[in-house]
């Protein structure tokens, strides 16, 4: 149908005769003569359409925007002052000969010709029309050219690309499963993976040595900011190798797709214990890009009558820490009012404040509503601590750690970001020696990975005191955002019964549910470790987009629906009997 993509018609084709298809981009009538822009996914080229050529002029005279057109015609150089450098085929136009509308298109909902700022639930609605879009295009062609990559890194340090199961049973990382019930087994249903996690590891017991996959995976979790209910992993996992081996393997490619696809040098990753990470950054993928730390500063108030700051500092299981802001005196009262609500988000019930105006002068020097609480002495040994500098404001956090972590931490970025305090464009690491598990409000322990992670002690440590257990987890962190996170696994049932009755989970219920893998590790499961990349964060980061929504084709909304399918959707009585499911109450037809 054609000889030509439009965006590869260029200077080195003219007096050549193309044939080429596409959209038309814009229409233009000048005095007589038809200018149409035709788009195809290489680009877009310019065609002009003489009166002399009735029947052609005609025709492209009644086509309308995003019509499906095939034009043949000769290439010619621009006339001089209509040459345009910023377009790849800017040096010439096609003189148009036939045209031929291969469809009709109605009236598009949003214009494609400029750049509109479109309410995403539209985009998303017409989701194959906002794809036309040359930014979607791009995003995903980049998409694509990443994933080659892998492909190719993958397979040349001999991975094997295995697909495992879509229809499974639970596999958990922390989230709620999507459930599929089952026809032919009534009552029963299988759940979507919320990873390939138990399948890579008994392909590992197979002798496979080493996997990748990318693959979907589904974790029907609340709605936070920036999930997808179904998201692609970069799922990896390897055989004979200790954390040097696999971290060295994964960073190298992370590293060499930013030099290939951005010509960007991500430099050495440093390591830093999850302790740190929490101390320092309070968050345990610290944004690096941030010099700003946070410092502990209980050892100063814990005498003190004022309570919101004694209490905290004498309770072994609460923080009081300061974050210095540099530049910060300049904000007004409505911004630190405002950052006091942000900081609400994750439960701190204040934000208290100090002002560095004239450090030389002492006391006198700061402004703050506090320091008649905390005392002169007290303040000063703080703005020591914190060095305080003039023009610098001194943020506090009081509350339980976790509190403050997530709090400070939080405003460290937002402040970081309003503020544009980076240091440096891109900031990678890895986080190491996690906890093996974390205690919930509630006093029950849950693997803060998952409970295939291979902690760094014995089983007997381990059951000794499970909160202090280290585990030989990494994450691989880059600018704030998680890109990948994996481990070393457990390859001995004993120490897995043992993560297993740690969580409180009955020896019944291991056999129901982990049944198969505990009886993998009894047949020589090989020692391995691997991890997983988030690919649309990958994606997301690389081509600088705000969302992963971005950076999917069709993403779900925020309420993990798609408006376009309108799935999730009602189904037929027929359909529910034939799964041997009731209703409780029959949902309302839309
Ligand atoms: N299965 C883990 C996850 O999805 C990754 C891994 O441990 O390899 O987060």
């Amino acid at each position: 149908m054609r000889t030509h993509y439009c965006g590869d018609i260029n200077e080195t084709l003219i007096d050549q005769t193309v044939t080429f298809c596409g959209w038309v981009h814009r229409r233009r009538d000048h005095g007589g003569v038809i200018f149409l822009d035709v788009r195809d996914r290489e680009g877009l080229v310019q065609v002009v359409f003489d009166p002399d050529t009735v029947e052609a002029f005609n025709t492209a005279d009644s086509v309308r925007s995003e019509f499906v057109v095939q034009i043949t015609g000769r290439v010619r150089g621009r006339p001089e002052g209509t040459i345009n450098d910023n377009m790849k085929t800017g040096q010439i136009e096609v003189l148009g000969k036939d045209i031929n509308i291969l469809n009709k298109a109605a009236t598009p909902p949003f214009p494609l010709d400029d750049y509109s700022d479109v309410g995403e639930d539209v985009r998303l609605k017409f989701r194959y029309m906002d794809m036309r879009r040359p930014e979607m295009q791009e995003k995903l062609r980049f998409r694509s050219k990443v994933t080659t990559a892998i492909r190719n890194y993958m397979d040349e340090n001999g991975f094997l690309d295995i697909e495992t199961p879509i229809l499974t049973r639970a596999t958990p990382e922390g989230a709620r499963d999507y459930l599929v019930p089952s026809r032919t087994h009534e009552g029963s249903f299988f759940a979507l993976p919320q990873s390939p996690q138990l399948f890579k590891q008994l392909l590992m017991v197979s002798g496979f040595d080493r996997y990748y996959q990318i693959a979907k995976c589904f974790r029907d979790e609340d709605l936070r900011a920036d999930r997808q209910p179904e998201f692609t992993q970069i799922d990896i996992e390897a055989s004979f190798i200790d954390e040097d081996t696999i971290m060295g393997l994964t960073q190298d490619m992370i590293k060499g797709i930013f030099q290939k696809e951005l010509g960007v040098d991500l430099g050495d990753f440093p390591q830093m214990p999850y302790a740190e990470a929490m101390s320092k950054y309070g968050s345990d993928k610290p944004d690096m890009r941030i010099p700003m730390e946070i410092v502990d500063v209980a050892e100063f108030l814990q005498d003190i009558e004022f309570k919101v700051f004694a209490g905290p500092a004498k309770d072994p299981k609460g923080r009081v820490a300061a974050l210095k802001v540099p530049g910060g005196a300049e904000l007004s009262r409505k911004q630190i009012d405002e950052y006091t609500k942000y900081v609400g988000i994750y439960g701190a019930k204040g934000l208290a404040w100090i002002k560095v105006n004239e450090i030389e002068k002492g006391i006198e020097g700061l402004q703050s509503p506090i320091i008649k609480f905390i005392g002169d002495d007290n303040t000063m040994k703080i703005m020591e601590k914190v060095d305080a500098k003039n023009g610098d404001i001194v943020f506090f956090g009081a509350d339980k750690t976790k509190v403050v972590n997530e709090a400070l931490g939080a405003l460290r970025c937002k402040v970081a970001e309003d503020m544009n305090l980076y240091t440096s464009e891109w900031a990678a690491l890895w986080v190491v020696d996690f906890p093996m598990f974390e205690e919930n409000d509630d006093g029950s322990i849950s693997a803060l990975h998952h409970p295939f992670t291979a902690p760094s002690c014995s089983p007997e440590e381990l059951k000794a005191n499970p909160l202090e257990a280290l585990s030989r987890a990494y994450d691989m962190v880059l600018n704030g955002v998680e890109l990948g996170g994996g481990s070393i696994r457990i390859h001995d049932e004993a120490m897995q019964e043992t993560v297993f009755e740690v969580l409180g989970i009955s020896e019944e219920e291991q056999r129901e549910k982990f049944g198969f893998l505990l009886d993998a590790l009894k047949f020589g499961a090989p020692p391995h470790g691997g991890l997983a990349f988030g690919l649309d964060r990958l994606i997301m980061l690389m081509t600088g987009a705000n969302s992963i929504r971005e950076v999917i084709a069709f993403p779900k909304t925020q309420s993990a629906a798609c408006v376009m399918t309108q799935a999730p959707g009602i189904v037929s009585n027929a359909q529910l009997r034939d799964l041997h499911i009731k209703l409780r109450e029959k949902p309302k037809a839309e």
